[in-house]
């Protein structure tokens, strides 16, 4: 997906989504936008938090959401399994790889170029798989985390 003007990838997105049968409602749109303008992974908890949601909608339909677009396959979750999930947007052509601290369970997007490209269209050409993507989140410690230690 082209990097488009934000109203135009919340509007692909929430056709995307009315498409696997999901309603358009005020939320799920106010959502998408503050996901899309992050463009980054984020907590629950965060996201309840954002200015655009706190005051419109409550942070268990908006997890429910989540969740419901998890499942469509428009959003995924990262993080360490003994930290809470932050969520993020999954749209297709379109991926960063993770940096995720042990410690505070932050998590970030490597500004790097995605370095297993080549492995995917080997794997691609090897498996015969069609529709062929990867997930590649690295784990460490970050510096905030090691002044605190
Ligand atoms: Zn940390
Ligand atoms: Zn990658």
């Amino acid at each position: 997906m082209k990097r488009e003007p934000l109203e135009a990838r919340i509007d692909w997105a929430l056709n995307f989504c009315r498409e696997k049968g999901m309603r358009r409602t005020h939320a799920l749109r106010q959502i998408l936008r503050v996901l899309f303008k992050l463009d980054r992974p984020i907590g629950w908890a965060n996201l309840a938090r954002e200015p655009a949601l706190a005051d419109s909608c409550d942070p268990s339909s908006i997890f429910r959401i989540l969740v419901k677009l998890e499942e469509i396959g428009l959003v995924r979750r990262v993080g360490s399994p003994e930290r809470s999930y932050y969520f993020m947007l999954n749209l297709p052509g379109e991926h960063h790889e993770h940096i995720i601290c042990r410690e505070c369970g932050k998590i970030e997007n490597l500004a790097m170029e995605c370095p297993v490209e080549k492995l995917e269209k080997k794997v691609t050409a090897k498996t015969g798989y069609g529709d062929v993507y990867h997930e590649l989140d690295f784990f460490g410690v970050c510096p905030d985390c090691q002044t605190s230690a």
